[in-house]
């Protein structure tokens, strides 16, 4: 197949709907009108074959993922996500690969409101980048630098899963029968918190999506807002099952992958950001403060400071 049959056949056979795309995909660039009483967030995120995701994988939860972490991203901020651009450099155009990836690309696209409008196919090694356009009510998107001392640190979801497959996939040990699928689903399949996030915009101070490890990532508010931060590790939420493998707290607190949200809020909002949870179906646990001083302090149950190597993940780091 060559690339214009690509384009024309799997990407601008598909209706847009929406009112504010002028033209999509098939000219030299899309057009968007903006809407009054918005603003635009837009942000950009890469997936390398052997980085992030192994060569072999399935067609389909490439596509997941791809998006996945595009629109944790827009949760982050409380955006709610409408446009996309995929520049994709493939080994070749296979078929029946293309048929999986859009068909798994478009059904996750539509069922959270993006768009497809425009991106780039060439041929490379297996490189994906998706860049994603979300919007927010005029200054309403929350941000990484507006923690306030005394406010409560707040996780959606479980710790740990997705670093506990890599590392099981990576070294070969066996996670136990009745976790191994949760784990490996949040690995392969991770779901963008978004509704949470939007139901945050009037509830949160400061917010983030945690991707290269809650350690590393609350530190990003942290150095943001100007404040410091303490961490129970006992009121991490984990996977109960995993609890006896020793690893199990530094992949809740290091672990990469969680797509995750951790944000703060004032104490008197806690009964209101625990209601969330029936709504979302998803555990919110208090794991902290923000405290005046700077970094983030990991306290134990005897109240004794907790050290990792790593906090996080780190492209670049040298082994
Ligand atoms: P140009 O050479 O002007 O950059 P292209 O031939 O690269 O145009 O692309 C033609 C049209 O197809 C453009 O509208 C572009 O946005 C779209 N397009 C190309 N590749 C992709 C892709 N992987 N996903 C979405 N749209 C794409
Ligand atoms: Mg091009």
């Amino acid at each position: 197949m060559k690339e214009f049959d690509f384009i024309r056949h799997y990407l601008q056979s598909r209706e847009l709907t929406d009112a504010n795309i002028i033209l999509g995909i098939g000219d030299d660039a899309a057009i968007l009108r903006p809407q009054s009483g918005f603003d635009w967030h837009i942000s950009t995120d890469m997936m390398v074959s052997g980085r992030h995701f192994f060569p072999d994988v399935a067609p389909q939860d490439l596509a997941h993922k791809l998006l996945a972490v595009n629109l944790s991203d827009m949760a982050a901020m409380g955006a709610t996500p409408k446009y996309a651009l995929l520049s994709a450099a493939l080994p070749d155009l296979n078929n029946d690969w293309l048929e999986a990836f859009c068909s798994a690309f478009f059904a996750m696209a539509d069922n959270f409101g993006v768009s497809l409008i425009g991106g780039d196919t060439t041929q490379g090694a297996g490189v994906f980048n998706l860049t994603i356009m979300g919007q927010t009510p005029t200054g309403k998107g929350l941000k990484r630098n507006a923690a306030q001392m005394g406010d409560d640190i707040w996780v959606s979801g479980i710790l740990g899963l997705a670093a506990a497959a890599l590392a099981s996939r990576l070294q070969g040990f066996r996670l136990p029968e009745n976790c191994f699928a949760i784990c490996e689903e949040k690995l392969l399949r991770p779901m963008p918190r978004v509704a949470l996030g939007q139901d945050l915009l009037d509830l949160a101070h400061a917010a983030q999506d945690i991707s290269d490890g809650l350690w590393q990532d609350l530190e990003h508010i942290t150095t943001a807002s100007g404040v410091g931060a303490t961490i129970f590790a006992d009121d991490l939420p984990m996977l109960d099952d995993l609890n006896r493998h020793p690893e199990n707290l530094q992949w809740a607190l290091t672990g990469g992958d969680d797509y995750e949200l951790i944000f703060t809020a004032s104490a008197d909002k806690a009964k209101h950001i625990q209601n969330l949870s029936q709504k979302h179906h998803l555990p919110m646990t208090r794991i902290g403060k923000i405290t005046q001083g700077q970094g983030v302090r990991v306290l134990n149950q005897h109240q004794q400071e907790i050290h990792f190597k790593q906090k996080g993940f780190n492209h670049f780091e040298k082994a």
